[in-house]
């Protein structure tokens, strides 16, 4: 099978061997950042899945199906990526197109509900019938996982924690709100935050996982950030 990522910076693409196992090094497209117009993004989707399975052919893999993770609130049933911030597109019906260009069997799920599903079955949430597996990128996302599989409620919107207003009247969020989980946690976020306390302005730290590195080496803005 081939896995794509569809992420607010970068298109991720894997070979997965049936049982789990990753048949090829995760590879990272750009997401280029001009002309990100919604019928843009959706060529460059389908181009990018086409020319990955191009690829596996000429390595001589039989890839039978795609199934394909994107951020925003995702309708599994019907295939249609409902709403992204990231990309500004609405009801794109992302498995049809997909299929149509592949010819292939396609699968699309939410980014989050997708790695808490392999969570629970290859990961941390094996053997456990009720976690939340809460992963901070450009955004704050939630999975809420019971009995191995995610809850998506009534409108495909369970585990979207990152549009939770915490801060009213804080920073505006992609999404047209402001003071959003994500605008506070998010990982660009963190790094803002870091940078305006520090007094600094570019430069380092550049990720949030340097800001949560500097907390745990006694850095005092690091730690209130
Ligand atoms: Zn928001």
């Amino acid at each position: 099978m081939l896995g794509l990522d569809i992420g607010g910076t970068a298109i991720k693409s894997a070979l997965v061997a049936p049982d789990g196992r990753a048949l090829s090094a995760v590879a990272h497209h750009p997401v280029r950042a001009a002309g990100r117009d919604p019928e843009t993004i959706v060529g460059a989707v389908l181009d990018r899945a086409a020319g990955l399975l191009d690829a596996a052919v000429a390595q001589g893999v039989a890839v039978r199906a795609l199934g394909v993770a994107a951020c925003g609130v995702i309708d599994e049933s019907a295939g249609v990526a409902v709403f992204s911030a990231s990309f500004g597109w609405q009801d794109v019906p992302l498995r049809r197109l997909l299929a149509e260009r592949t010819g292939l069997p396609v699968v699309l799920g939410h980014d989050v509900r997708a790695g808490g599903v392999a969570e629970a079955r290859l990961g941390a949430g094996r053997g456990h019938e009720v976690f939340l597996f809460v992963p901070v990128g450009t955004g704050v996302g939630a999975a809420v996982m019971l009995g191995g599989r995610p809850f998506t409620g009534g409108h495909w919107r369970a585990g979207e924690l990152g549009h939770v207003v915490v801060r009213p009247g804080g920073d505006r969020c992609g999404c047209g709100q402001r003071g959003c989980l994500s605008t506070v946690a998010g990982g660009p976020a963190v790094v803002k935050r870091y940078r305006r306390l520090a007094g600094l302005d570019g430069g380092a730290p550049s990720d949030a996982a340097t800001v949560v590195r500097l907390a745990t080496e006694g850095d005092r803005v690091a730690a209130e950030v």
